[in-house]
């Protein structure tokens, strides 16, 4: 890369847990400001599983970030910003793409992390919206826990057994765990005759 300038444009790094995609974000937020750019880095409130105003990556790599609750918010966090990174950018509402276009049709550089599926495979929140209108896409795989393959699905897990379909995208609380597994490997459940199954990959609590 040396001294090439940023692009201005909206780079999309998915793909599902533990597959690195904090990592890289994280990797390319440093270089940018290693080569001089300003750097702002955002991520969801409702992400609190390490720390509020950190980015923190599964090996243990933080990034100072802001806390925000809607897509709006990026806004001004943005303003005179060469470069603004968004982690777990799935949790974020559908404004997040109209904001992501105007910050790139203004210069600035926006790359945004997060998961592409849901635990049941099915696309999760504004990613397929994102995926879409985004300049460069990079599909990252992790290992599958079960048989060594690339993974590209995440696997909920909640007492031990696989969470039912029709469970909230994002539980609060309760004994779960996730793993990467491919595709073959993903058991996603089964909807329950009768069971609703549209706006799943929307509910947040
Ligand atoms: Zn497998």
């Amino acid at each position: 890369m040396g001294g090439r300038r940023a692009v201005a444009g909206i780079e999309v790094v998915c793909g599902p847990m533990f597959s690195g995609k904090t990592a890289e974000l994280q990797r390319r937020l440093r270089r940018a400001r290693d080569d001089g750019r300003t750097v702002q880095a955002c991520k969801p409130l409702l992400d609190d599983r390490f720390a509020a105003r950190e980015i923190v990556s599964h090996d243990g790599g933080r990034l100072r970030a802001a806390p925000v609750t809607a897509a709006a918010e990026i806004v001004p966090l943005a303003e005179g910003v060469d470069v603004v990174g968004i982690d777990e950018v799935q949790f974020l509402d559908p404004e997040i793409v109209p904001v992501a276009e105007d910050l790139a049709r203004g210069g600035t550089r926006v790359i945004l992390a997060g998961l592409d599926r849901d635990f049941r495979g099915l696309p999760f929140g504004p990613l397929p919206a994102l995926l879409a209108v985004a300049d460069a896409v990079d599909t990252l795989h992790g290992v599958c826990r079960r048989c060594g393959g690339p993974a590209t699905m995440t696997q909920r897990i909640v007492d031990g057994r696989p969470a039912p379909f029709e469970a909230p995208t994002v539980l609060v609380g309760g004994r779960e765990r996730y793993e990467p597994r491919c595709r073959a490997c993903h058991e996603p459940g089964r909807p329950t005759a009768g069971q609703p199954t549209v706006e799943l990959s929307r509910s947040r609590r």
